[in-house]
């Protein structure tokens, strides 16, 4: 099943050899609009953030067009984190920042402004001025063993 969540391409958009018409991103990876790369590899590019949260905020895109997590093969999925922790590694090192978020939105409601699955690395100082919170909510008697079992059921398939 292909999950849309969100995504809103004109009518008749193609995608070409992994490259989707119209996406900023996939013109990022074919170099028709400029970026500057921190990362690349036959698979991903990484490249810094143009409106960063953090100075050194980096966004990491697969090659091939793919909108979202529910889009991506296990192959990319196994590959982006070790990417991502090649990437955490050097931000460390070179910025000295004592943490890293690493955030990923899938769909307008969870954030995702780019429908071409990016994976986010943000430099964390203490005090600093990036949100990444929610308020902590609650289960009622055997809500969440419920849901748990329900998902669970759904991964034997
Ligand atoms: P998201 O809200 O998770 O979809 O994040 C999209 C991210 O892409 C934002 O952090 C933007 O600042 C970033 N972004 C958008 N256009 C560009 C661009 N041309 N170069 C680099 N980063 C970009
Ligand atoms: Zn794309």
């Amino acid at each position: 099943m292909r999950y849309n969540l969100g995504v809103k391409y004109p009518r008749g958009q193609q995608e070409r050899n992994g490259i989707m018409e119209n996406c900023i991103f996939c013109k990022i990876i074919a170099g028709s609009i400029p970026s500057t790369t921190v990362y690349e590899d036959k698979d991903f590019k990484a490249i810094m953030d143009i409106s960063p949260a953090a100075k050194g905020h980096i966004i990491i895109l697969p090659k091939k067009h793919i909108s979202n997590i529910y889009e991506m093969d296990d192959d990319i999925a196994s590959k982006v984190l070790i990417v991502a922790k090649k990437i955490a590694a050097a931000i460390k090192d070179e910025l000295q920042c004592p943490g890293l978020n690493i955030l990923q939105n899938n769909g307008e409601a969870a954030g995702q402004t780019v429908f071409h699955y990016h994976m986010h690395l943000i430099p964390r100082n203490q005090g600093d001025k990036v949100k990444v919170t929610w308020e902590p909510g609650s289960y009622q008697d055997g809500e969440a063993a419920q849901i748990a079992k329900a998902l669970e059921k759904r991964m034997l398939n």
